[in-house]
């Protein structure tokens, strides 16, 4: 069963599309959300661009202010708000409030805070022979950013990159996942109670098609985060209309367990890593590579904190894992699982779609005996699944690590925290942690995003803030007169004089006085 279904099509020459939408843990139908033409979005690209010119006349002051209202509105609301992510993704009651709600509190109150500190005009001291100048660089926004995003954080991901894009004075037109529609118009919902001007902030519905037709309908930016098929194709679009885009892709994260681990805390984490929010985190832990001298003891705790995870759909607050949000996920997962077991690997426990209920949940599932002829240590699998590797070293951990299209983040566990940072150094990926999992994106100080096919460009932190904003530089010329050394007219006089001063400014001291 489909749990995203198009409704009969519409009878009447001009009515939209509609998508009936259904909760994948309990296969209850939550209701209907209609598809955006393209003229739909076209025409809220057009007034979300008049927005724009009251909105990024605003002082950051007065923007923030409005920022933390939708932080207080959140806030107060946030049960339901839980509620509704609970809806669409089947993920449990705690996981929705602690990832999506209680951590969509803080990017709002970060950039509320520190937008103004980062992008203020900013005056450059000038070297060599432009020092007569000077040079002030301003951040100004963009325009109209379109914002869309996938099912797996869809209140998280939607809010953040929207705060920091409307901060930084655009106005902004999200488009959320299909999947999870209902959390895309809860926001749209907690913007207008919280009195955002009209306009400047608002939410398009549809599938993959709105989304084309937000990235073709003339915005001035994308941010996007989604699959890397996805990505490719809005880069495309992008790039034929010379417009930048931000592309938040998916994964392949690598875990490396050293000899000198901590091996109770690396077991957790490897679990809480692989198993958060039914794998399907893009930064989740998708492959564990441990030296051997420790594998024994590191696998089996791993299996038993696996074991005494509670999975189901969420009843009075008690359960760890919830179901899988997107039903196509599960084909991938069981694809992934049974290539390995066909090509030797053992499965030490899950391994299966859970038998005890209807809704999507496939069982957390330890693997090992795995190689890098497995597709689920080539591909992303995005579900509950923890493939462990036994290594000899760490320089094959490493070598095996960087085997992979992918680079989003990666993990290194060690009680030796130099050796930790320097193997985090080698692993070719956007972002590294030691002795932790899952954290960076969570830390709004940190740019986040991808190498490789993992993406292009950064979200969060003063880089992720600033690619909201194009950057203008204003040179002035502090003296006067009638003409500067270089223009007309040029003589052969002056081109002896160029050629005598090249050495005394490059190769002298008179050039390092200078600055050169
Ligand atoms: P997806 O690419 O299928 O869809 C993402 C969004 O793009 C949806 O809103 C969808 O409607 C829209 N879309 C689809 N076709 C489009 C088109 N041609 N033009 C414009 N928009 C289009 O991804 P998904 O399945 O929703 O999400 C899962 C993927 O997202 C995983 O690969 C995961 O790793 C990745 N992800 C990455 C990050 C990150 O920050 N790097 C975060 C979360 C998820």
């Amino acid at each position: 069963m489909a749990l995203v279904k198009e409704v009969d099509a519409p009878r009447e020459p001009h009515a939209r599309r509609r998508l009936e939408v259904f909760n994948p843990a309990t296969l209850a139908r939550i209701g209907e959300v209609e598809v955006d033409s393209e003229d739909d979005v076209r025409a809220a690209i057009e007034r979300s661009r008049k927005a724009f010119d009251d909105w990024s006349h605003l002082s950051f002051r007065e923007r923030a202010s409005y920022m933390l209202k939708v932080r207080d509105t959140l806030i107060d609301r946030a049960d339901e708000v839980a509620e509704t992510i609970m809806q669409d993704t089947g993920k449990p009651c705690t996981e929705a409030l602690m990832m999506e709600v209680v951590a969509a509190c803080d990017p709002i109150t970060f950039f509320a805070k520190n937008a103004e500190k980062w992008l203020k005009d900013e005056k450059k001291p000038l070297h060599g022979v432009f020092k007569i100048k000077k040079l002030v660089l301003s951040y100004r926004p963009m325009g109209v950013v379109g914002i869309i995003t996938p099912w797996n954080f869809p209140f998280l991901l939607s809010i953040n990159p929207a705060v920091q894009a409307l901060m930084a004075g655009n106005t902004v037109v999200l488009k959320p996942s299909e999947v999870t529609p209902f959390v895309g118009l809860k926001l749209a919902e907690l913007f207008a109670a919280a009195g955002i001007p009209e306009d400047v902030f608002q939410v398009v519905t549809g599938d993959g098609g709105t989304g084309a037709a937000l990235v073709g309908g003339g915005c001035d930016k994308i941010s996007f985060t989604g699959s890397v098929a996805t990505g490719r194709k809005i880069a495309e679009a992008c790039g034929r209309q010379l417009i930048p885009c931000t592309l938040e892709l998916g994964g392949n994260d690598p875990m490396i367990v050293c000899a000198d681990a901590d091996l109770e805390r690396a077991a957790n984490g490897a679990v809480w890593g692989a198993f958060c929010n039914s794998g399907q985190v893009c930064i989740s832990t998708e492959r564990v590579y441990v030296v051997e001298e420790v594998a024994k003891p590191f696998i089996e705790r791993v299996v038993e904190l696996t074991n005494e995870l509670r999975q189901g759909p969420e009843i009075d607050g008690d359960s760890d894992l919830g179901s899988l949000t997107f039903p196509p996920q599960l084909d991938i997962i069981e694809r992934h699982v049974k290539d390995a077991v066909d090509k030797g690997a053992k499965v030490l426990t899950g391994g299966r779609r859970n038998p005890a209920y209807e809704g999507y949940f496939w069982e957390p599932t330890v693997l090992t005996n795995v190689t890098h002829e497995m597709q689920i240590m080539q591909e992303e699998t995005f579900g509950p699944t923890l493939p462990i590797m036994v290594v000899r070293d760490e320089a094959e951990a490493l070598r095996l690590a960087n085997d992979s299209r992918y680079g989003l983040s990666s993990s290194v566990w060690t009680r030796d925290k130099t050796k930790g940072k320097q193997l985090a150094n080698q692993i070719r990926a956007g972002a590294s942690v030691v002795n932790d999992c899952l954290t960076t994106y969570g830390v709004m100080e940190s740019p986040f995003g991808g190498v490789n096919e993992s993406g292009v460009g950064r979200v969060n932190g003063e880089t992720g803030l600033k690619s909201y904003c194009h950057v203008q530089s204003v040179l002035t010329a502090r003296i006067g007169g009638k003409r500067e050394y270089n223009w007309y007219p040029y003589t052969a006089k002056k081109r002896r004089t160029l050629r005598r001063a090249m050495g005394l400014l490059y190769r002298s001291p008179i050039g390092k006085l200078l600055g050169n």
